[in-house]
């Protein structure tokens, strides 16, 4: 019943500034016509990420006051620790400062060079830790997961086939076998228990640790409600837990279903594990039982984790999303689908077909969109690839993008109906916008710091 219905009441608010046209035209080119180096008080509406934008509840605001800030043993980190051994099930846990943290502890432990790492699709930080430590990652999605307009109920599921013909040929030379849920590089497309089932099976004959990147679990297990026959009935807390159950452990961003601002963890079954996690963890995180944290933000991540997976708020959570990408594809705007958990992904070269990808056609969307309503996207398209470093062309990658992230329980649907409407007076003068060109390109990660013009 709670589809679409806020399951809370606002009881403190932010103040957004409104903003002309003419002054985010200004802005817009203050910034080299990069989103990215816009201040965010120039943005009403920011769309650029749900990774620890989300609002806080009442009662996590009030762990805050009595974290404990003990530098060993603190009364916090105890509560931390029992929170997600009761929700996710794993006896050990070490908290880190976010989730690439809880990434470097566990492939420093468990990676060694010349490994292979698979996952369906390795996160950007995911895959940067594998590389750091010389291992090699490598995707093993179902086909359908790269097919953007293809309709399927878990299109972040893992390819048994192919884990299995992998670790067949390369099982030798593999550290382990990861899944993402749900599948954030796949468009936050969930993953069903059967799979997760399957691969633990196939890691099981193999020999090989499974391990969950479980930044947004409870969104996941929320579809597997809504999509896989035989748990329609389940309470979410147990579909999260049979998920977990099939898992040696977790790595975890708690600024997605943290509910958080800040942190994560790495969270294990097997006790010589976690040992050698902390002895790690002591070097790059902090002592274990703060793992470069405040005593009061695991006091609020303790609390997150109970609060995420509440039915009532899944509904409106998935919901919101769901009906965000609904209202676009009303008014004609050409989306990707199905619209996964925690973002809706415009099309750009279905919006703009006659812009070149040479052009930035994902980019430039998004300088158009923050110039119309001032609200901020992302790009997931040629700048954010980068360029080929055997031949020096863009990398162009088959997709162009322009990325809405939804922070939880932040904007309302009236937020988001500017960003649609705003959209929609885009794509019907669609044939005036042009593309973009760099005045300066830095020679990595461009999409942060570049400066374009725009074409006349
Ligand atoms: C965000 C994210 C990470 C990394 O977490 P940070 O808190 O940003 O360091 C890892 N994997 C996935 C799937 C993510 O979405």
């Amino acid at each position: 019943m709670f589809e679409h219905v806020e399951p809370f009441r606002i009881k403190m608010v932010e103040p957004l500034r409104a903003t002309t046209r003419e002054e985010r035209e200004q802005y817009i080119r203050e910034a080299g016509y990069n989103p990215f180096l816009l201040r965010s008080e120039q943005v009403m509406i920011d769309l650029l990420t749900d990774s620890g934008t989300g609002s806080m509840s009442d009662l996590q605001w009030a762990r805050l006051l009595v974290g404990d800030e003990s530098y060993a043993g603190s009364r916090s980190f105890y509560e931390f620790q029992e929170a997600v051994q009761d929700i996710l099930g794993f006896p050990y846990v070490v908290p880190t400062h976010q989730g690439r943290g809880a990434e470097n502890l566990l492939f420093t432990v468990m990676v060694r060079e010349g490994q292979y790492v698979v996952n369906n699709m390795h996160f950007d930080t995911t895959k940067a830790h594998v590389l750091h430590k010389r291992g090699r990652p490598v995707n093993l999605a179902i086909e359908e997961a790269y097919d953007a307009t293809l309709d399927h109920p878990f299109k972040g599921n893992m390819d048994l086939e192919r884990l299995d013909e992998f670790l067949s040929e390369r099982g030798e030379e593999t550290a382990l076998v990861m899944v993402t849920v749900t599948c954030n590089s796949g468009g936050g497309q969930p993953v069903s228990l059967a799979n997760i089932r399957g691969i633990s099976e196939i890691c099981a004959k193999y020999g090989k640790p499974f391990f969950i990147d479980a930044c947004r679990f409870a969104e996941n297990a929320y579809f597997i409600k809504q999509r896989e026959r035989g748990y329609e009935d389940w309470e979410i807390r147990d579909i999260v837990r049979e998920m977990m159950s099939y898992a040696d452990g977790c790595t975890m961003s708690a600024k997605k279903d943290g509910l958080a601002n800040i942190g994560g963890w790495v969270a294990v079954r097997d006790q010589e594990l976690y040992g050698k996690l902390t002895e790690w963890a002591v070097l790059f995180e902090g002592f274990p039982t703060y793992g470069g944290l405040a005593g009061r933000d695991m006091a609020a991540i303790a609390q997150g984790v109970r609060e995420v997976v509440r039915e009532e708020y899944l509904a409106y959570r998935i919901g919101q999303v769901s009906r965000f990408g609904r209202r676009l594809k009303e008014e004609g705007v050409p989306i990707i689908e199905p619209v996964g958990g925690h973002a809706v992904y415009v099309d750009a070269k279905r919006f703009l077909p006659h812009i070149p990808q040479d052009q930035f056609p994902a980019f430039a969307l998004s300088v158009y969109l923050y110039t119309e309503v001032g609200a901020r996207g992302v790009e997931i398209g040629t700048v954010l690839a980068g360029r080929n470093p055997e031949t020096g062309d863009h990398d162009y990658p088959k997709l162009e993008m322009l990325r809405l992230a939804v922070p939880r329980r932040t904007y309302t649907d009236a937020q988001l109906d500017l960003v649609v409407s705003g959209l929609k007076s885009l794509y019907e003068r669609r044939e005036e916008l042009k593309g973009l060109r760099f005045t300066y390109e830095p020679p990595v990660l461009r999409h942060f710091t570049a400066r374009f013009e725009i074409l006349s």
